[in-house]
């Protein structure tokens, strides 16, 4: 077994705090992997504070891991010792249904689904001593800790070129706004809205821009429509009448990155026939909406679910490219809990990114 340390929320709405556990050694296809920095992602919160009523204590957050690959199993053939490395939403899945042999495993059907990074079912069970999870299982414990092993299938190679604890919020915030980006088939041209801008926010608006879209941010601050246009966007004020009158029938495309539950209606008039409002972030329930909206120019609501691990790869090499990376601010772990209470109470436009050499210190005190 590998000693390891990490923060963790033992009960509901406690704060994180250090938890010292043990994770077992990598397998023959499994890399072992130094942890060196771990985004903040709003799910990290829902989690924690267990919102969707399926988390299982203790839980140890984090889904957007970049590290370095510090020991590789006999039959490991994608990555070897030394390689800068990433680990998203996902570590496993059924690999035998149709999405899965599909190529799109975030969309697993198979009896657990797909394995999730933090709260996910795995054994062993001393490491989730209260219980078990929503599939019967125990715990998975996630990146804000010193070190994870993962299946190589699952593991993403992070591009040079890229800023490395920029890199981390890529594997969810990235995907999850590029996957749907790239299914309903946005290219230069597209005339595309993105609600809310936050981190998800930030990071549809740079892939948008980079697809070549036409980008318009509905916002909830006339600060953030300033932050909007340094992005090469347009902002608007939700809510403001008189310009969501003018963009009547105008999008391809509206993307939501709010996180709670919000309204969909005054969105529906704004696409264009046979257009879709697709929601990302709204995984609490999205308000009733009136269909005769939609019959009428045919148009669409839509949900979309993180990405594929393909879909993962190519988000990396395309902010590679372009030269894209999330706005973060990099923080202790010591500073997890303000920061959490930031987000929920600010609305914060750029990504906390957890530097995990702060919890060295810890390790060296344990
Ligand atoms: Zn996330
Ligand atoms: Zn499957």
């Amino acid at each position: 077994m590998i000693k390891a340390l990490g923060y963790a929320t033992k009960h509901s709405f406690t704060g994180l705090k250090p938890l010292a556990f043990e994770r077992e050694e990598a397998g023959p296809s499994e890399v072992e992997i130094e942890v060196l920095y771990c985004g903040v992602c709003h799910s990290d919160i829902h989690q924690a504070e267990n919102d969707w009523g399926n988390t299982v204590y203790p839980c140890m957050p984090g889904h957007e891991i970049v590290g370095r690959v510090t020991k590789a199993g006999s039959a490991v053939t994608r990555h070897k010792v030394g390689d800068l490395v990433g680990v998203g939403c996902m570590i496993d899945s059924c690999r035998k249904c149709e999405p899965c042999t599909e190529g799109e495993e975030h969309y697993c059907q198979g009896p657990n689904s797909w394995l999730a990074t933090y709260n996910g079912p795995m054994k062993p069970a001393a490491q989730a001593p209260d219980g078990k999870n929503a599939y019967g299982r125990d715990n998975t414990y996630g990146g804000y800790s010193n070190v994870v092993v993962v299946k190589e299938d699952f593991v993403l190679k992070v591009p040079t070129a890229l800023p490395v604890e920029a890199a981390a919020p890529i594997l969810c915030a990235g995907v999850t706004t590029y996957s749907p980006l790239k299914h309903w088939g946005v290219k230069a041209g597209s005339v595309v809205g993105v609600v809310g801008f936050g981190g998800l926010g930030d990071m549809a608006v740079k892939l948008a821009r980079a697809m070549g879209a036409e980008v318009t941010v509905f916002t909830t601050s006339k600060e953030k429509v300033a932050e909007a246009e340094k992005l090469g966007a347009k902002g608007v004020v939700e809510g403001d009448k008189v310009a969501y009158a003018a963009l009547a029938n105008t999008f391809d495309f509206i993307l939501s990155t709010i996180p709670e539950k919000h309204k969909v209606d005054p969105f529906v008039p704004l696409l264009k026939r046979d257009a879709t409002y697709c929601a990302v972030g709204a995984l609490a329930q999205i308000p009733g909406y009136d269909n005769m909206q939609l019959v009428m120019q045919r148009k669409s609501l839509a949900g979309s679910l993180i990405g594929s691990i393909a879909e993962t790869q190519e988000v990396l090499d395309f902010c590679a490219e372009h030269g894209i990376a999330p706005d973060v601010q990099v923080i202790p772990i010591q500073e997890i809990n303000q920061a959490y209470k930031r987000i929920k109470e600010g609305d914060v436009r750029f990504r906390y990114v957890i530097d995990m050499a702060s919890l060295k210190q810890e390790l060296e005190a344990a």
